[in-house]
């Protein structure tokens, strides 16, 4: 058995089973061992069974005095009952609906069974408890037990046996940490991790070896950052200027004046414009901040110097939005560029009428069109750009390195000589935008090839979100009430409860909702149903028909499209609050409150121990106040955690702040040392591949 022996040559593992372990990523003894445990049941205390005490959990190690099973009529199931002995007494245990166990165990064999002791009619019983012979090395009970996330059809002593049979073959893993920073951070070895993390020792060795990997992931990301920053400071970006009196004579015209924040960040854009390399910025601003008319002054700017602008959005509904709104400013600015939106269909594509996807295109290469939104389509298609100078990414919740600020080639901009330029090529500057508010000291910490500019506050104009945490008694009530809001002409968006374990259960979820909903409550509205692994088509359709007011209510899951601008919706239900972080929380709110209208937000939740911290959001209107609280509350490993930022590692939620300082300082000193090292080389070639990934994601 190697690393990359393929785990159907295992012996006991048949075709059917490596379909399973396939649909699980695992595919290699590799993939196995670093497919790691959720949690551990702890089956360590061994007791005698004279000293078993109801209500705990332990492991019994003793002897199969009678063993048998039976059908119960009574609850339709078949019993295996069996007496066990030690040397101090003798105790039952009892499996439902596992009748095998009565002829996998006979009498006299020897077992350990690990589980809570319960009592039945005076007398100390095991209910259902984890078997196994005392033959071997034990598996599955006396001891730290590890949890797998296992789909349907995989069993987990199954699992468990393969990862144990493999663990042996850990020691090929070439461990990335170079041994001196190992040594001076006191980290243990890759294989010794990996060993721990599916079998562990002890709580104290899981957590160190937790503690590695978590650091590993870190490093890794760390001098990717360091290369991109390299990277960016070695290319050259067209250097562009917008004066304050032209800037001016722009904003004079808008239908209202930026906020202090919007002309801070402004303010920083314009100057990073003007260097010779690109910009990469984060721009970062509550839902509704106004961070559009900051990006697109950026734009006008590059435009006005003979460039293009390219506006990126994450779906074909948002680029649309984006497109007439932008158009529309554009005109009102004064400003006579060509507008094209690149999208699917190309109806309405231009601000003179519709284009066919070759004119377009044609367009495009030519210069002729000079804010081009799209969606990230565009980036794939081999469309040739005239002279792209700003590339906005907008909702770029996901941020991080690489920010795909090499989406657009600098060969592919240059095939148009720009008055004025040498002609030579460049990469253009990169805004990204997001609405998640991720605490800036954090994100400076992680990223310092990233510049962050911060709208903190929202236009006045706009009426607070009135947010209720509902009891269960007043459901009814709030469904009333949402009813209210839909003869009234507004729309509602109701969130299923987030599924962590997989999309699929959380699609089956949302759906099951969704015909509980029509069926027993609002049988007369128009009700939608939009979830993550519906089809790309699928999803824009249900959207399109909402944002029509078609549907009355969209039944969804959490993964409502970012952006999305109903203005209409008014209410926003969400199932299941205490499941998910304030941010994501806010986010969500943030679909409701975009008109003139008073929007509502109703949180149910099934715990009242989250209530403290959904009581403080349902105050809170702040999304810079409400990732803050988040992060003291949860501890800094929820950015890391959480899909939402982008940052999403592995062993995210085991990061702290003193980590990240570490795996920094440490990225830094493997940084200035020779990159020749051979013993960096592995660490290097995975952070080029990260690099890589953040770009073509
Ligand atoms: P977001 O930051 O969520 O992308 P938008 O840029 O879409 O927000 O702006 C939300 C709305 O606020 C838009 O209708 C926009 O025209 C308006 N807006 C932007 N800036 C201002 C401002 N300074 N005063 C009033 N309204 C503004
Ligand atoms: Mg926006």
């Amino acid at each position: 058995m190697h690393l990359h022996t393929p785990l159907v040559q295992l012996t006991g593992v048949g075709e059917k089973q490596a379909k399973t372990l396939q649909s699980m990523g695992v595919s290699t003894v590799a993939d196995l061992l670093q497919y790691f445990p959720t949690r551990y049941l702890d089956f360590s205390k061994f007791v005698p069974i004279a000293s078993a005490v109801a209500g705990e959990v332990v492991t019994i190690s003793g002897t199969i005095s009678s063993i048998s099973s039976r059908f119960s009529f009574k609850t339709r199931k078949t019993v295996a009952e069996a007496t066990v002995t030690d040397a101090t007494g003798k105790i039952h245990a009892t499996w439902f609906n596992q009748g095998y166990i009565a002829t996998a165990l006979q009498k006299g064999d020897a077992v350990l069974l690990s589980g809570k002791v319960n009592i039945f009619k005076d007398k100390l019983q095991l209910v259902n408890p984890i078997y196994e012979k005392a033959t071997t090395e034990s598996i599955h009970t006396g001891r730290l037990v590890p949890i797998y996330k296992l789909p349907e059809g995989m069993f987990p002593k199954t699992f468990r046996k393969l990862v144990h049979a493999a663990l042996p073959v850990a020691k090929e893993l070439e461990d990335a940490i170079p041994k001196t920073t190992r040594d001076e951070y006191s980290l243990p070895t890759l294989s010794e991790s990996i060993q721990e993390l599916h079998f562990p020792k002890s709580e104290e060795s899981v957590q160190a070896a937790r503690h590695r990997m978590a650091f590993f992931e870190l490093l890794v990301q760390q001098m990717a950052v360091l290369e991109h920053k390299k990277i960016l400071r070695a290319q050259a970006a067209p250097s562009i200027d917008l004066p304050k009196k032209v800037q001016t004579q722009l904003t004079k015209k808008l239908p209202f004046r930026l906020t202090e924040g919007q002309q801070n960040a402004l303010t920083e854009i314009v100057s990073d414009l003007a260097h010779k390399h690109p910009m990469n910025r984060l721009l970062q601003g509550d839902v509704g901040s106004g961070k559009t008319i900051v990006a697109l002054l950026a734009a006008v700017a590059c435009i006005m110097h003979g460039y293009q602008a390219l506006f990126v959005a994450p779906t074909e509904v948002l680029a649309r939005q984006h497109f007439l709104s932008l158009a529309k400013l554009l005109e009102t600015m004064g400003i006579p560029a060509s507008a094209l939106l690149y999208s699917r269909s190309f109806k309405e594509s231009s601000t003179t009428g519709t284009l066919t996807k070759k004119a377009a295109q044609a367009a495009i290469a030519s210069g002729e069109a000079r804010l081009i939104v799209a969606t990230h389509a565009i980036l794939q298609e081999d469309v040739q750009f005239a002279h792209v100078a700003l590339v906005v990414i907008d909702e770029q919740h996901r941020f991080g390195v690489g920010q795909r600020a090499e989406v657009i080639r600098a060969d592919k901009n240059c095939n148009v000589p720009v008055a004025g330029s040498s002609n030579q090529s460049w990469t253009p500057h990169l805004l990204s935008m997001s609405a998640t508010p991720i605490p800036r000291t954090a994100a400076l910490a992680l990223c310092e090839d990233l510049d962050i500019s911060t709208i903190p506050e929202p236009p006045k104009h706009k009426l607070p979100i009135k947010t209720w945490v509902v009891p269960e008694a007043k459901r009814a009530g709030s469904y009333d009430f949402i009813t209210k809001e839909i003869d009234a002409g507004h729309q509602a968006f109701i969130v299923t409860p987030l599924v962590e374990e997989s999309e699929k259960l959380a699609a089956k979820a949302a759906k099951a909702e969704f015909e509980r909903l029509a069926k027993e409550v609002f049988t007369t509205q128009r009700l939608g149903l939009l979830y993550g692994t519906m089809k790309g088509v699928e999803k824009e359709q249900v959207m399109a028909q909402f944002a029509a007011r078609e549907l009355d209510i969209l039944v969804c899951t959490s993964v409502i499209e970012v952006g999305i601008d109903i203005p209409n919706a008014t209410v926003i239900v969400i199932e299941n609050a205490d499941r998910f972080g304030l941010a994501q929380l806010h986010q969500l709110r943030g679909r409701v409150g975009r008109g003139s209208a008073q929007s509502y937000c109703f949180l149910f939740s099934e715990t009242t121990s989250a209530n403290s911290r959904l009581n403080f959001f349902s105050k809170e209107a702040d999304g810079f106040a409400l990732a803050k609280y988040d992060m003291e509350q949860r501890g800094f490993g929820t950015l890391f955690s959480s899909a939402q930022t982008g940052f999403a590692l592995t062993f995210g939620e085991f990061v702290t702040m003193p980590l990240l300082a570490q795996a920094k300082a440490a990225a830094h000193t493997i940084d200035a040392k020779s990159k020749t090292l051979p013993e960096h080389s592995r660490l290097l070639s995975l952070a080029n591949k990260y690099l890589q990934g953040m770009h073509m994601e």
